[in-house]
């Protein structure tokens, strides 16, 4: 095993990635901006380098300068955890050329699953079901762009291969709008992405977003670790995430958790990973594949009792995977409300000093935060401050057990969406389970009438 890692982020995923390199016995080295001089997890470090200035770009996305922590600490692996260089193939490369393990995939996976053309060809390939749509990237012969939108059947939705963050996508609902959008979705893929590529995709009307978490170690040994519904979006972005998701027949996923965990062997997948697929009329189409630890593994850890980041840790240094699938088993309800500084139904960033920060506890209660009574947020970063993950019994224990946990939330000095959070809690749809990823955007809207 490692003796020494060093954690390449920040924030709530710096301090949870350093809790499992406690538990293992392996010294955690952490890097900061000089914005995150304060920060609870920097004080708690075994060792911690400051990288840069406050600005991402010449801090947490600067692969020198975290490389150069690497080698001045003698750390032997990173972690990138989820965000800045996690999903940087370069950067990647760059680590193992170093010398050192990158804690994740294999740089060419990394790149593969990047372009969604790639990945969608990889998964195709693999026999994962996807959306139909156009095979591979789009031609710029006109007639044919027409061809294909007509045998896929409108409404379409045109994609960027390079797309990423719900930016370079958009639907067309007529032959009539069809050139235009794909030019422009084009122009928006080579500005901002740098990759013109553009593919199409028929437009699903009222899926869910359903995903499969999986775990596969260098022996080409790859489980799934069941669902995760995250359906709950605001602008692409996820607000709640529970598992299993409601009313989906459990054949259903181990289906589909079957194909991906043999995707993962068939590619040579190595670490966690997350499948996410759209979910409409009982049938899976997937979207895109992240080759990371996401915000919600919690809720995924709560009903198989694994733990996600020690995982990814173990097999990064060469140890097989601890289970077989046979002894994954799903132990009840787990949801998780991510906790956001910023107002709760404008949605503009609230920075600033957490003058009181209490948060709940009880049974089946965790919370992951790296925020303090007199932490100052700052103002450069994701607006994501902590996440509230309760685990019960049955679905009905959980949600009583997060209306409880939210009552006895806390927060002052700024703003957060904790208040939103109780409002859906007790909303009868949300309740009832099964919204699709456009409920929680009509619901503000009707909220705001
Ligand atoms: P990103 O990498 O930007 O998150 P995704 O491919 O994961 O892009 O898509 C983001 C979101 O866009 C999905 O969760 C879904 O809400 C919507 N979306 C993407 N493709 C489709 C589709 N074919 N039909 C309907 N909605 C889609």
């Amino acid at each position: 095993m490692f003796k020494k890692i060093l954690i390449a982020n920040r924030g709530e995923i710096a301090l949870r990635v350093q809790r499992a390199c406690r538990e293992m016995g392996i010294k955690a080295v952490m890097v900061y901006s000089e914005a995150d001089r304060d920060a609870k997890y920097v004080k708690l470090a075994d060792e911690a380098v400051c990288i840069g200035p406050a600005p991402s770009a010449q801090s947490y996305l600067s692969m020198p300068a975290i490389i150069s922590a690497a080698e001045v600490t003698d750390a032997e692996a990173i972690h990138p955890g989820y965000g800045f260089l996690s999903e940087n193939a370069d950067f990647a490369e760059r680590v193992e050329k170093s010398g050192f393990v990158f804690i994740g995939p294999t740089p060419e996976s990394i790149r593969i699953m990047g372009d969604k053309v790639s990945a969608k060809q990889a998964m195709i390939r693999a026999g994962v079901p996807c959306v139909p749509g156009s095979e591979g990237a789009l031609p710029d012969d006109p007639a044919v762009i027409k061809r294909i939108a007509k045998s896929v059947g409108y409404p379409v939705i045109i994609k960027a291969a390079g797309g990423g963050g719900g930016r370079g996508m958009r639907v067309v609902h007529t032959e009539a709008a069809l050139l235009h959008a794909v030019q422009t979705t084009k122009a928006e893929a080579g500005a901002a992405f740098g990759n013109p590529e553009v593919y199409m995709e028929k437009f699903l009307q009222n899926p869910r977003h359903i995903e499969i978490q999986v775990l596969a170690d260098t022996y080409r040994n790859a489980v799934y670790l069941f669902e995760r519904d995250c359906s709950m979006q605001r602008r692409h972005q996820k607000v709640i995430e529970e598992a299993p998701a409601p009313g989906i027949p459990r054949r259903l996923i181990e289906k589909i958790g079957e194909r991906c965990a043999a995707a993962c062997k068939k590619i040579g997948y190595r670490g966690a990973g997350t499948f996410e697929f759209l979910y409409e009329n009982g049938e899976f189409y997937f979207i895109e594949m992240k080759t990371r630890v996401q915000v919600e593994h919690p809720v995924t850890e709560a009903i198989t009792g694994i733990d996600i980041v020690r995982t990814q840790i173990a097999v990064a240094a060469g140890e097989k995977l601890p289970f077989t699938q046979r002894q994954i088993q799903v132990r009840g309800h787990a949801i998780e409300c991510r906790i956001n500084a910023e107002d709760a139904y404008k949605f503009t960033p609230s920075p600033g000093r957490v003058t009181t920060w209490h948060m709940p506890g009880g049974p089946g209660v965790r919370v992951d935060s790296h925020v303090y009574a007199n932490y100052m947020v700052p103002p450069n970063y994701d607006s994501m401050i902590g996440k509230l993950i309760v685990h019960g019994d049955t679905r009905e224990q959980a949600l009583a057990r997060m209306r409880t946990a939210l009552a006895e939330t806390a927060i002052e000095g700024i703003k957060t969406n904790v208040p939103l959070h109780r409002e859906l809690m007790v909303d009868a749809n949300f309740e009832a389970g099964g919204t699709n990823i456009h409920y929680l955007e009509s619901w503000l809207e009707q909220r705001d009438r």
